[in-house]
């Protein structure tokens, strides 16, 4: 189920352009912006337009919504040249923190597209 923009939720703030962002790429249902406080050389975050307080509860209400920001953190990785093939350093990484305690600070599901570095196994 859709839900409606949420007054007091920052990234749709940003879907509706009324808070400042470095976008780098777009479809129709997904916008992709650099992350005000990069981890890594590479640090775009991938959002659905609707608002969902998570990607689990996204996932719930629209697989194909879902599958709209997977697809967009591939086309994200493309146009940062940190997608595979290009040998043993290239890679990147697609996180969904999920919950407080899993480091989640924004309630508007978002993938972190991560890349440029050397990325550790497991994760802190
Ligand atoms: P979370 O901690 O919820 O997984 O990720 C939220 C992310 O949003 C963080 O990496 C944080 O740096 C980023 N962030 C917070 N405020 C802003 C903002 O105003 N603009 C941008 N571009 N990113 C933000």
């Amino acid at each position: 189920m859709a839900e409606e923009p949420q007054e007091d939720c920052l990234f749709c703030k940003i879907v509706a352009g009324d808070v400042p962002a470095t976008v780098v790429h777009e479809t129709d249902t997904t916008l992709a912006f650099r992350d005000i406080n990069p981890q890594a050389p590479t640090h775009v975050l991938v959002i659905p337009k609707e608002h969902h307080p998570d990607a689990a509860a996204m996932a719930a209400a629209s697989p194909q919504l879902a599958a709209d920001v997977l697809r967009a953190a591939g086309e994200v990785a493309e146009k940062e040249n940190i997608a595979p093939p290009g040998g043993a350093t290239v890679g990147y990484r697609i996180v969904f923190n999920t919950g407080a305690g899993a480091g989640q600070t924004v309630w508007h599901a978002h993938a972190h597209v991560l890349g440029g570095r050397g990325l550790n196994w497991p994760p802190g």
